[in-house]
């Protein structure tokens, strides 16, 4: 009687195998997919965890995908990892050949208008992005200024100097707006001085110069020895409360495509200009772009 007893309980175990076999299908290749549909899912989990309470056993492929860990047995832990794989916790690392996607890094929004490359709605003029040949044009007769900078740009500046002056500093505009055709006369003119590699440093090709857009200005002298003087320090430490930035940092060369200028400033309004410079970063850095000549 015992003796039948145990022959029964093996066909019971054998029929329950087949039974389990019908919904944990053997994984084809890849741990936590015990049922072999393609994904894990609570099913998964289910057999799983029905297999360490003894309640529903597991064969071949089956068993060897529920074994999430690869520790050469199927237990609690293999349990928690699929239960927490599926609520999205965590993905299963070893074999599954279909983990979960990376979650894509935001990057920035690049948008060109009429030839116009906007960041993240910020006009872009750089080493990677140029303007049209024509763009400014009229730019000049439009504004309220002899240097060709937009309004708000103009405006801007002129808070910033009644500050400097106020401070004891005297601040001027020593070049804005500059179009394409003037840009070109004086990038060339700088390549055939010192050649084309040293002119990229610290010149813009026509098309890349931020002086085209209208929203850049050298203040002083546009020469390394103002770097050095009472008036740059101003700049750096008080241009964001005017809405600019300082376009050309110090050690920021690899990014902005060109060297120190502690005289070219860019205006980008009060609240970004505060932001960018908070962060240490260059406006490159800041909204996630490259500048070097593709
Ligand atoms: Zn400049």
């Amino acid at each position: 009687m015992k003796r039948k007893n145990k022959i029964i309980t093996g066909m019971a175990a054998a029929v329950l195998a087949l039974a389990a076999g019908s919904i944990c299908a053997y994984a084809d290749g890849g741990s936590g997919d015990i049922d072999g549909d393609g994904s894990i899912t609570a099913t998964d989990v289910v057999c799983a965890a029905a297999y360490v309470k003894g309640i529903r056993p597991l064969y071949g492929q089956a068993l060897a995908a529920a074994d999430v860990n690869g520790d050469g047995s199927v237990n609690a832990a293999d349990v928690a990892m699929l239960a927490a794989h599926v609520k999205g916790i965590r993905s299963l690392n070893g074999n599954y050949s279909t983990p979960d996607p990376e979650p894509e890094p935001q990057g920035p929004v690049i948008e060109v208008r009429n030839g116009v490359t906007y960041v993240d709605g910020i006009l872009i003029a750089n080493k990677s992005y140029a303007l049209p040949s024509n763009y400014g044009w009229g730019l000049t007769y439009s504004c309220n200024n002899d240097y060709g900078l937009t309004n708000e740009t103009w405006n801007a500046f002129c808070e910033m100097q009644s500050a400097a002056w106020r401070d004891g500093y005297s601040l001027w505009v020593c070049s804005g707006y500059r179009s394409y055709d003037y840009q070109s006369s004086l990038y060339w003119g700088y390549v055939n001085r010192d050649g084309q590699w040293a002119a990229d440093t610290y010149s813009a090709r026509p098309g890349h110069s931020e002086h085209q857009t209208g929203l850049a200005l050298d203040i002083n002298y546009a020469e390394s020895w103002f770097n050095n003087t009472a008036e740059a320090v101003w700049i750096a430490n008080n241009c964001a409360d005017y809405g600019f930035i300082l376009r050309y940092p110090a050690g920021k060369e690899d990014k902005t495509g060109y060297k120190h200028e502690s005289w070219h400033v860019r205006y980008v309004g009060k609240d970004l200009a505060r932001k960018v410079t908070d962060s240490g970063l260059c406006l490159e850095e800041y909204l996630g772009i490259d500048s070097y000549y593709h």
